[in-house]
């Protein structure tokens, strides 16, 4: 005990004369009296007398007055100042990846040390830290992952959580946790912080917890219009057609006639993005590489690409940032002069009753709107594009429903369930509004039928697997499968294409292109995902020679959702070797993996309950799901193409409300498959099958029954390939 303190002390010393050091340089000065021009410098010593005084504190101001950069580095630097440095251990969270990595890579730089040394960050896969790490940015995933291992946040004396305002699900879900903890901890401190002026919501959630408003001392004379037509913007705006050209004629007319400054375009999602970027691409001014820097930001970007966003174009080059509602809160790309807000956003929702994700463009919140306005002028005077009229504006609602309300609770359920709680039920009545039970019982339903709970609400064995593996569970137990029939490296490939994006990629004025290269990987397999695997292991050979450039332009594939699938299938196959269910000989998980039909049944026993019956009819095709409700194939499916599929049904992964309902990939399978392989549908079933059903159930349930696994496995590969 004493020798480690000695050892703490030291440390702390020499933090703190390195923090002095820095702080006394040229440069640190200077660093210094940017961070003290911040109007959240005034609250510095309020802030810190606060915290003595309070287990909770609740701090709001606006995006850009140094909440997340500063706050937590007063905390650090006080304790380094007061000598007890090492002692103290700090955790920030963030929504969003890219903000945890961006933030961290700030503070450093403001400290004047390299990424990783005292301040470092954490997030789903990815980390730089070290043994010296006091302050850590994470994701509010990776913080709820810690508490499932250490449940009072042992060594953890502070903890900020950050963008409370958006009401994002793991936020929501942190501070029920946390809210449990204080009691246990009482010398740990908590600070939840949020752009919007509604703390009290917050603080009486900790019971009355202490409010600090940070006042914007910016003056930002930012100037504000709205499309004074509500024809040009309310008419235009389907899902199909969302006013690209009124958004090309405003970049237009800032390029031609206002003062220099980046250009911050809000669009609904990822595909009106890349459909506009192609649009402006083929613009003569906008276009023009010599004049305008044509940047689209989404949340899986490269390091590289994030250097481009944040970074100056060249003199005279104009920077246009096409980003999605990540860019309201969570990054500040400080030369923005100019905001162009389409006014929608691709908002997830949830149909408790029909169980079905929707995803469609919706009107933002007012709060959003007036977020997407503080964008402009962050350093100068600026002005922001409001493509919808003011009465629209009006008719907003104040704020955007909690996302704990409006998307299906199957890896948030799973979640709670491994923090050991006895009723899922309970524990989310505790939130701070409460999702509705209908919505709980659909997912424990879905946890259930994978297997992942018995039917006491208890987690399985496949449940706690599936409980640390940081994917969707559905695909977590694809992937774990594929690992157990030795048919890894394809179901990898599939499971990281599901996680990223789609590759194949669907330009607006060239869909039927697109789809018929798309059709070129499918090989008569009747399969989206067996089309992917092709594609992405003919990209593999293509860069080996050098074409890759040429492979992905022939083939419609983005070559940068490439890349991402490639290095997540390294981080999962780390991930799955370190859990022991991949074999440090890769062979060995891979000696089936060419056989067509084992693929097959593992993509079913991954994607179960996703099934639609296929209904031939006389000149077409329709599709029914399980409970009776009609889908649509996804344009851009490879079974979207075929005259007629040889197989009775189709096993999808995401079924998506988009004024109807669509399955986006699939793949056909067998009667046969779907009995072994889909869960616990099991009427028609022969007694010989039912009980290999029943022996692949119970591996799950009891891992020691390894052995009655192999002989299985060798049984159903028989069965399968007959
Ligand atoms: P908040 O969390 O309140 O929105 P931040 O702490 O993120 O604010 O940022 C405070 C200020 O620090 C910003 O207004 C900006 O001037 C500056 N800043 C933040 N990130 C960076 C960065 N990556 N590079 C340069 N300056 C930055
Ligand atoms: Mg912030």
């Amino acid at each position: 005990g004493s020798v480690m303190e000695k050892v703490l002390q030291r440390r702390s010393l020499r933090m703190r004369n390195m923090q002095r050091a820095w702080q006394e340089s040229p440069e640190g000065k200077k660093m210094l009296d940017f961070r003290k021009s911040l109007p959240a410098f005034k609250e510095n010593e309020r802030l810190l007398q606060a915290i003595a005084q309070n287990q909770v504190i609740v701090i709001s101001g606006e995006t850009g007055c140094g909440k997340t950069t500063q706050l937590p580095q007063y905390i650090l630097e006080s304790e380094i100042e007061s000598g007890r440095g090492a002692f103290c251990s700090i955790i920030c969270t963030q929504p969003r990846r890219i903000s945890a990595m961006a933030v961290a890579e700030r503070v450093s730089a403001e400290r004047g040390e390299p990424l990783g040394e005292t301040v470092g960050y954490k997030v789903r896969l990815e980390g730089m830290k070290g043994k010296n790490t006091h302050l850590l940015f994470c994701t509010s995933g990776i913080l709820l992952r810690r508490l499932l291992s250490d449940r009072n946040l042992n060594g953890i004396t502070h903890v900020f959580v950050d963008e409370i305002h958006e009401r994002g699900m793991n936020e929501d879900f942190l501070l029920i946790v946390l809210k449990d903890l204080l009691p246990r901890r009482r010398d740990l401190r908590l600070v939840l912080m949020s752009a919007t002026l509604n703390a009290e919501l917050f603080s009486n959630y900790f019971g009355g917890a202490p409010t600090i408003h940070i006042p914007d001392a910016l003056n930002k004379s930012s100037f504000e219009s709205y499309s004074p037509r509500a024809r040009d913007s309310l008419s235009c705006w389907t899902p199909d057609c969302i006013g690209f050209n009124l958004i090309e004629a405003v970049l237009c007319h800032i390029c031609r006639k206002e003062r220099p400054g980046a250009v911050l375009v809000f669009m609904t999602g990822w595909e009106d993005i890349s459909c506009l970027r192609d649009q402006l691409k083929a613009h003569p001014l906008l276009g023009d590489p010599n004049r305008v820097l044509l940047i689209t930001c989404h949340g899986s970007m490269a390091t590289s690409e994030q250097k481009l966003i944040f970074g100056r174009p060249p003199p005279n080059v104009r920077k246009v940032v096409l980003a999605t509602n990540m860019a309201e809160a969570s990054i500040t790309i400080n030369d923005v002069v100019f905001v162009v807000d389409c006014g929608k956003a691709k908002e997830t929702s949830y149909d408790a009753l029909n169980n079905t994700p929707c995803l469609l463009p919706s009107w933002i919140s007012q709060a959003s709107a007036r977020q997407r306005r503080g964008r402009a002028g962050r350093v100068q005077p600026g002005e922001c594009f409001h493509l919808y009229p003011r009465c629209v504006y009006h008719a907003f609602a104040e704020y955007q429903l909690p996302e704990l309300l409006r998307t299906p609770l199957n890896s948030l359920c799973l979640q709670i369930k491994s923090l050991q709680v006895p009723s899922i039920g309970e524990f989310l009545s505790a939130a701070l509004q409460p999702p509705e039970p209908l919505a709980v019982q659909n997912a424990i339903g879905f946890l259930t039928s994978i297997g992942a709970l018995d039917d006491n609400e208890n987690l399985t064995s496949l449940g706690k697997y599936l409980s640390i593996l940081p994917v969707d569970p559905k695909l977590g137990k694809m992937l774990i499968m594929g690992a157990v029939f030795h048919c890894f490296d394809p179901v990898l490939t599939i499971v990281s294409g599901l996680s990223v994006r789609d590759p194949f990629l669907l330009p607006q004025d060239k869909k039927d292109l697109a789809g018929t290269a798309k059709s070129r990987f499918s090989a008569k397999d009747y399969s989206d995902h067996m089309a992917l695997v092709r594609a992405y292991e003919g990209w593999k050979d293509a860069e080996r020679e050098g074409s890759a450039y040429e492979y992905c332009w022939r083939n419609f594939l983005s070559a940068q959702t490439l890349q991402a699938i490639h290095s997540l299938r390294k981080q999962f196959n780390y991930i799955l070797r370190d859990a022991g269910l991949v074999d440090a000989d890769a062979s060995i998980n891979n000696k089936l993996s060419h056989n067509q039909s084992l693929v097959r049944a593992i993509i079913c026993s991954g994607l179960f309950p996703g099934i639609a019956s296929v209904v031939h009819r006389e000149t077409s095709m329709s599709f029914k799901t399980m409970d009776d409700g009609q889908v649509l194939l996804y344009a851009n499916s490879v079974n979207a193409r075929y005259q007629t599929i040889p197989y009775p049904w189709l096993v999808f992964g995401e079924k998506v409300k988009v004024n109807t309902v669509f399955i986006r990939d699939s793949t056909g399978v067998s009667d046969s498959i779907l009995i072994l392989f889909g869960g616990s549908l099991n009427h028609g079933v022969q007694a010989g099958h039912l009980r290999m059903l029943e022996g692949y159930i119970d591996f799950f349930m009891d891992p020691s029954l390894v052995d009655c696994y192999l002989k299985l496995k060798e049984e159903l590969n028989e069965l399968i390939q007959k």
